[in-house]
């Protein structure tokens, strides 16, 4: 699925009829307007999750952007400018623009474009102890990617979640979920959150959220999102027909298909097979994942087996040296998973 983009695959029947039904009737209108689209894909976003509203834009790092600014003035909007510090994990990834990059818990993307924007805490990601310690009056909320991604795959510990959710309450601040890798039933629900038995106050989305086209889209609760008004924040090209028309077809898909709950089987088998190649392989560290979104951690660099699979016609990726992920399209048959298997088993060290 690429960067764990095309969930449905490449060129997805329905997805692609949908696209150029819309493609002949309206393809942009600027968001001083609703369309049907838009506004029946908000509407289904709003029903499968905690959230009221829905505002779209064009990528991961805008939905994040338009997260941090709604924290600030939710805030701000209510007499409290001072709270504006927002809470980040270390090994984090939010995105690449001035204040995504503020987020991102990684120093090597933020080499030579210092100073960045004031306001981040770093912290170590599942240890609530020290966003207890850190957190304060001038907090306005706590990012988090559910699992993390770049970060290596990394699992939420046990409680974790539910945890950050009691210190933010504590605190009066807001808890936002980056689901932009995790969303779109990668983890086997159709949002990692559901899997903690709480729900964030503030959720992005992206990547695979119109299956490929450009799309991103943040998601609160209407206590929150009343904060933005008409002219609060805007985006020329956020959700326009033409992506909406993709996405909702991408919505319908997965809820007629079950498309999140075959992610979790398939990861499932997927997660055994890897379990029994680290058996035979010792340099197979660690397996760990959820749904289709698996790490494979070495102890040794990752990048000659990422070369040898794609020699062999697999696309994997390396995140954080020695650990290769796999994000497959939620659509895979095992039988493609066997096939790697069997590629992977030729080409790691004994
Ligand atoms: N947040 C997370 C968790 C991501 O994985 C990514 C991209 O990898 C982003 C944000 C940034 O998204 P985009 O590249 O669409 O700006």
């Amino acid at each position: 699925a690429g960067i764990a983009v095309c969930n449905l695959g490449h060129a997805h029947p329905r997805v692609v009829e949908a696209l150029c039904a819309q493609a002949r009737r309206l393809w942009h209108v600027s968001n001083l307007y609703y369309t049907q689209p838009q506004a029946e894909l908000a509407r289904r976003l709003v029903e499968k999750s905690f959230a009221e509203r829905v505002f779209f834009c064009n990528s991961g790092a805008e939905a994040n952007e338009a997260a941090i600014k709604l924290a600030r003035k939710h805030f701000s909007s209510r007499g409290q400018s001072g709270r504006y510090r927002i809470i980040s994990m270390e090994r984090s990834f939010h995105g690449r623009t001035m204040a995504t990059l503020s987020a991102t818990g990684q120093d090597k993307v933020k080499d030579g474009y210092l100073p960045l924007l004031d306001g981040f805490d770093f912290v170590p990601f599942n240890d609530a102890d020290a966003v207890a310690a850190a957190i304060g009056p001038e907090t306005c909320a706590v990012l988090v990617e559910p699992l993390q991604g770049e970060g290596g795959v990394i699992c939420p510990s046990p409680g974790y979640l539910e945890q950050l959710r009691r210190i933010c309450d504590d605190n009066g601040s807001l808890l936002i979920f980056d689901e932009i890798q995790t969303g779109m039933g990668r983890t086997g629900t159709m949002f990692a959150y559901e899997q903690s038995g709480i729900v964030p106050d503030i959720m992005t989305l992206a990547k695979a959220l119109a299956n490929g086209l450009p799309m991103g889209a943040m998601l609160a609760g209407e206590a929150v999102a009343d904060t933005f008004g008409p002219g609060s924040h805007a985006t020329t090209f956020g959700g326009t027909p033409i992506v909406s028309a993709a996405a909702l077809e991408v919505m319908k898909v997965f809820e007629e298909e079950q498309i999140a709950a075959r992610a979790a089987e398939t990861g499932a088998y997927f997660m055994s097979r890897l379990k029994d190649l680290q058996a035979a392989h010792r340099v197979i560290r660690d397996v760990r994942g959820r749904g289709l979104l698996i790490g494979m951690e070495l102890s040794e660099p990752a990048d000659a087996v990422v070369r040898r699979c794609l020699e062999r016609g697999y696309l994997v990726n390396c995140v954080q040296e020695s650990v290769v992920r796999f994000a497959p399209p939620l659509i895979i048959e095992k039988e493609d998973i066997d096939g790697l298997i069997d590629v992977l088993d030729q080409v790691l060290p004994g």
